[in-house]
């Protein structure tokens, strides 16, 4: 009954037309206005193709695509599809600046927009980009395509394209929380052929019900599997409009799905919604598997959509780029709980390798690099990110710490360029986030480095607690849990909830703006406490300990190393307190005058002798 896809032969326009064929009166999708069948979205997608080449868009000319999760966004990727046009398809989270610079780029021809997005008109922005690029000719809003009647328009077989498998099917962006996302052409055949794989990997079949939970723009929600995987099937996807807790809560029961795929922190939201309202087990008792990825999944997660949600979670690993490792249904749990599963395609080559890009030992830890049918082998103009991203002999770069355990288990532990050098010692966050949840009363947790003159970086901890608990119970548990000293959090602060980027990963890069803020306001108010020691001297001292240990609370008595400190953080102590005073100040005088009172009575020394 599905359609199985041949990575030789299979193109979007020939799929869309053979699922007309095969599965009619199925129903194809469900959203906000009730069902379609294959039939009528097959049909309408190739009205809208011959309304939209009746309104000057030509085969091969590149359209962005910036709608939410509406038939409609199914319906102009089938059409723009069908003519041999191609879609730039944007997240609609995107705003003027992204949207502007994407079609800019890909010099669109035209743009179809959204009018209304989350309670924001967007007609004057979108307007705005149209007359700004020159090779926009058309805009066209969702309420004007949705209210035409297209009963008079048809393709004609000529007008149908009939692309190579080779080429590209549309360009998707790439994931990342800051600037202006990189560009991925993905080719015709390769992407289905992934959306097969991974629907074989989540077990999908004709009486699939999936929900497309997530924003269908990201290619994981189209392709991994995605509509198209369900699509394949004969399935029926449910497009839920908000990716609100409560909807995504609502859909589940209302319309019994059966697979669904989740960024983690969804997850553990629409768990935490559905026991506060209910009963989980009934609400999720449809629910046969749900995919985890886009973003690390923690054990409790995993655990709690086996338990609570009482189906399969999948850990699913993939990329816009295109390379998508899974965990299958009858994999154990304790496998899923370890890693992020095998490789869904036979052809691609994977390596992992070392700084110097020599493959490290079978187990042992380095980037994962790959290369295969459906990874991407350059992003859409952009020579840079081409050069850093992508090896001499075309292997994509993810950027991700892995091994692959006895040459085929992935295991992910974090992204190489979030690793902290701090002080010469290198931290990986998700090694110290996963000890942070395990510290009493922790629930969430996100670490990163922040510039730090002395240490070159320093560790910044952003925690989500359910119970109260503060930074120095949070740091003696990390420490009697055997973790080194430098790796024990600068800074730890706390937070009711994370900002989220508009793929729903922790916006780490938010986060950071905000420790750099509280940190510059910590020690303005540390500075201040010390107003009113009159000595200047000892304001000074007190100072510059204050600074180097990152705390206010200073007393006469109190011993540097006691309070945190090291040979590293001291040093830049002393060289503060040198160029204030014009003295020097070695580490021996230091460590003799190890109290602050002595240490101030150093100081004072110093400079009624030098
Ligand atoms: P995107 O470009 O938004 O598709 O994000 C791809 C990146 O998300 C990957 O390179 C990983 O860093 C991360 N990622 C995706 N899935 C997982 C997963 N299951 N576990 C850990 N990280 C993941």
């Amino acid at each position: 009954m599905r359609i199985k896809v041949d990575l030789n032969q299979t193109t979007y326009p020939r799929c869309i037309l053979e699922m007309k064929r095969r599965f009619g009166d199925r129903i194809a999708l469900r959203d906000k206005d009730g069902d379609m069948t294959y039939r009528a979205l097959c049909t309408s997608s190739e009205q809208l193709g011959a309304y939209l080449l009746s309104q000057g868009i030509r085969p091969g000319e590149k359209v962005v695509l910036h709608l939410g999760n509406t038939r409609l966004f199914i319906q102009c990727l089938f059409a723009l599809e069908l003519i041999g046009a191609l879609p730039v398809i944007v997240f609609s989270a995107c705003r003027e600046h992204e949207v502007f610079s994407i079609a800019d780029t890909t010099e669109a021809a035209a743009y179809i927009s959204f009018r209304s997005f989350k309670g924001f008109d967007c007609t004057e922005t979108a307007t705005r980009i149209a007359d700004r690029i020159d090779s926009i000719r058309t805009l066209f809003f969702d309420d004007q395509l949705e209210a035409l009647d297209l009963s008079g328009y048809a393709l004609a077989p000529e007008q149908i394209a009939d692309p190579s498998p080779e080429d590209p099917a549309y360009i998707v962006l790439s994931g990342g929380s800051t600037g202006i996302p990189k560009l991925i052409p993905k080719k015709q055949a390769a992407t289905l052929w992934s959306a097969e794989k991974c629907a074989e990997a989540c077990g999908l079949d004709e009486t699939t019900r999936y929900l497309t939970a997530m924003p269908c723009a990201h290619y994981f929600h189209i392709c991994g599997p995605g509509f198209m995987g369900a699509f394949l099937q004969g399935a029926t996807d449910i497009l839920c409009y908000s990716s609100l807790p409560s909807d995504i809560v609502s859909l589940i029961r209302q319309e019994k799905i059966t697979e669904t795929a989740l960024v983690p922190s969804v997850a553990s939201e629409c768990i935490a919604y559905a026991k506060k309202h209910g009963n989980p087990k009934q609400m999720f008792e449809s629910l046969r598997l749900v995919q985890l990825g886009g973003a690390m999944c923690t054990a409790d997660v995993i655990h709690a959509v086996a338990e609570e949600m009482g189906c399969v979670p999948q850990q699913i690993y993939g990329m816009g780029e295109g390379l998508v490792y899974a965990t299958y249904p009858q994999d154990s749990l304790d496998f899923i709980l370890k890693y992020q599963g095998i490789n869904t395609s036979a052809y691609d080559s994977v390596k992992v390798v070392d700084e110097a890009g020599n493959p490290v030992p079978d187990g042992e830890f380095g980037e994962l690099i790959a290369k295969g049918p459906n990874i991407a082998t350059a992003y859409y103009k952009n020579d840079e990110a081409n050069r850093v991203k992508f090896t001499a002999d075309g292997y994509y770069r993810t950027g991700d710490r892995v091994r692959l355990v006895e040459g085929k288990y992935l295991q992910v532990v974090g992204r190489i360029d979030d690793m902290i050098n701090r002080a010469g010692e290198k931290i990986f966050p998700a090694e110290l986030e996963m000890h942070l949840r395990q510290c009493s009363g922790v629930r969430e947790a996100a670490v990163f480095g922040i510039p730090d003159p002395a240490l070159g970086s320093r560790i910044a901890a952003f925690v989500i607690c359910d119970e109260d608990t503060s930074g120095a119970a949070i740091r003696r548990e990390l420490i009697a849990a055997g973790l080194a000293s430098f790796k024990i959090p600068d800074d730890i602060f706390f937070k009711d909830a994370f900002p989220l980027t508009s793929v729903k990963k922790i916006d780490k890069h938010a986060l950071k703006q905000e420790a750099e803020e509280r940190i510059r306001h910590a020690e303005q108010e540390t500075l201040q406490s010390f107003d009113h020691i009159g000595d200047p001297t000892e304001r000074s001292v007190y100072t510059a300990w204050a600074r180097a240990l990152n705390t206010g609370e200073l007393t006469g008595d109190c011993c540097f190393i006691e309070l945190g400190g090291n040979s590293i953080t001291a040093a830049a102590m002393l060289r503060e307190l040198e160029q204030a005073h014009g003295i020097s100040l070695e580490l021996e005088d230091f460590y003799c005058a190890d109290t602050l009172d002595a240490f101030c009575g150093l100081v004072k020394e110093r400079i009624a002798h030098e």
